[in-house]
Parts: C-alpha cells; structure tokens; sequence
C-alpha cells in the first residue's frame, strides 16, 4: 500500500513538472525571431525637406548618407501622416501614434513610447535610454499622460539648453553630449533631434537651411563611426535617420519657410537605416508611415508595443 501511495506521489509530481515546462515563458512566441541588433539609435533632422536630401538627384547635401546607403536601405516613400509640426512629427516617431499636441511643450503624448516600453520589459536603467534633443521642448518625449504609464520607465532627457523651458541649444553641442553619453552611458536606446533645418527655414535663410542639411549629415556620419569604433555597439547597432515633418513646397504664400498642412513638402519625409539587420544598398518604395518607425525599433528589440498604431518596415530587413 505504501508502494503505491509513492508511485501515485511520484506521477503526480511528474505531471506537474511536465506542466511547468510546457508553459514557462507564456509571453515569448515560438518563433520569435532574434536579430543581432542590440542597439537602436534614431536621429531626427528637423524639418528638411525630400526635395533637399534623398529626393535631390544629386543628393549633393547628404554625402555622407549617400555613401553610407551602400551599407544601409532608404524608403522613398516615406511619410508623416499625422500632423506637421515638430512635437506631432516626434511623438509620433516616439510612440507610434499620430495625435494633434501643443508644440510649445506643454503636452505630454497620450501614450507611451518605445523608450517606456523597453525600459518595463527589461526593467534596465534610465540611463540605458536617452533623448538628446537641440530643442528643449522634446523633453515632453520622455513620459506620457496614460496614468498606468505617466512619470514611470522614463529615458534620460538633455535636451536644449537645461531642459523643458531653457530655450533650444546648438546642434554642435548636442552632437558632443550625444558622442559623451554614448562613452559614459552606453545606452541601448537614443533619439537625437538636431534643429538647424527647421530653425534656419523659419528665418527663410536658404543658405543656413541647406548648410545645416550638410552640417547635420556630417554629425550622422561621424555619430556612426564613433559607434563602429565600440565593441559594444559594433555590428550590433542600427541608425535610423528620419525627420519630424518637411517643409511647404513652392506655392504656399510663405514657400518653404513654414510646415503645417498636408502638402507633399510637409508629408514627405526621410527614412535611412543601417545595421546588421537591414539589407544593403537597398531602395524600398513601398509607401511607409512615420509611425511604422516606434513598431521597428519594438521589433528589432524584441518587445512588444501595443498601443503603436504602425507596422514593422519589414521590407528592409534582410
Ligand atoms: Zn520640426
Ligand atoms: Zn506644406
């Protein structure tokens, strides 16, 4: 009788380490599937227009991301759907979502953004993640107004001068804090916005807009090669260098100066990408969304982002 009760002990046992092993990791799909990139960095030229940089034949004031495309993929058809401004364009970018927000930096977004999403499902450190913004008012990306979210899992923020309300800084100083954090820090993720565009656009100064396009790709270029030079982010790390918005085409009463409507000048933005994970050299003109950009980095970094409302830019992957 004793021999039996311990079979029954020993089956039942049995049964539920069977059971424990069929169902560990319930959040982790069978065929997930696990890239090399380790480190997603996004770099934001605030409004440059199409026409200015891939859409320009010559791309004369993007060499570097030129040359770089033999190693990396650009979207020709790349657009921001939602809104044209400035905090619009990066919320999107951020959350996935497209949504009408002050652009004083007043608002936070409604919902919360890749940096939150990867900071919960790593439980890793703020300082991990990072925002490094020339414009002050991008401060905003670092948290969200969905309470079950708001002021937890938030990135590391410089952003303009101090900070939120300090005024917009230099694009040369926010290129050295990025080339700093990335030494100190070593984070995993990091959005850099670089304003001279957009500033120099505003002032209707074509001259310092487009210098501040070739100024700009010459950071980028220079941000990759400080990354390549790290063991840590080499071969495991991916760039994506996209914009908020464009710029009205010819014909508006203001012509480029401004960004606001639906024009394509506005709606028609930039999408490069280079990393272990995308294919080289390589032109996709499938129409894609700013938005699809948060759904990328989720899935290049294996979490999930449900409340984005974009989709994985699968075709530049290899
Ligand atoms: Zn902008
Ligand atoms: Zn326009």
């Amino acid at each position: 009788m004793k021999k039996h009760s311990n079979i029954l002990i020993l089956l039942a046992f049995s049964t539920v380490v069977f059971f424990l092993a069929c169902t560990k990791d319930p959040e982790i799909p069978v065929n997930k599937i696990v890239y090399k990139t380790k480190n997603v960095v996004v770099v934001v030229v605030d409004g440059a227009r199409y026409t200015e940089t891939w859409g320009l034949p010559s791309r004369q004031f993007i060499p570097n991301r030129n040359a770089m495309l033999q190693d990396g993929v650009m979207c020709s058809a790349f657009f921001n759907n939602g809104y044209c401004f400035t905090n619009a364009g990066h919320s999107a970018i951020t959350t996935g979502v497209y949504q009408f927000i002050n652009n004083s930096g007043l608002e936070l977004p409604q919902h919360p953004s890749y940096f939150q999403y990867w900071l919960k499902s790593t439980g890793r450190s703020s300082s991990e993640a990072w925002i490094v913004a020339t414009k002050d008012k991008l401060a905003i990306l670092s948290d969200c107004l969905e309470p079950k979210w708001q002021g937890q899992f938030r990135p590391n923020t410089d952003c303009g001068v101090a900070g939120l309300g300090t005024g917009y800084s230099e694009d040369s100083t926010t290129f050295m804090k990025a080339k700093n954090i990335f030494v100190t820090d070593h984070p995993r993720l990091m959005l850099i916005n670089f304003k001279q565009p957009d500033q120099a656009g505003h002032m209707n100064d074509s001259a310092a807009y487009l210098q501040g396009i070739v100024d700009t790709d010459n950071y980028i270029y220079q941000l990759w090669q400080h990354l390549q030079m790290d063991v840590f982010y080499r071969d495991k790390t991916t760039l994506i260098v996209t914009n908020d918005h464009g710029r009205h085409t010819a014909g508006h009463l203001d012509g480029f100066v401004s960004h606001t409507d639906n024009c394509d000048g506005c709606k028609h933005i930039e999408f490069f990408g280079i990393g272990p994970d995308f294919k080289e050299n390589y032109i996709c003109n499938k129409p894609y969304d700013q938005i699809d950009i948060a759904s990328t980095v989720a899935e290049l970094m294996g979490f999930s982002m449900p409340t984005s409302n974009g989709k994985v830019i699968r075709d530049i992957f290899r």
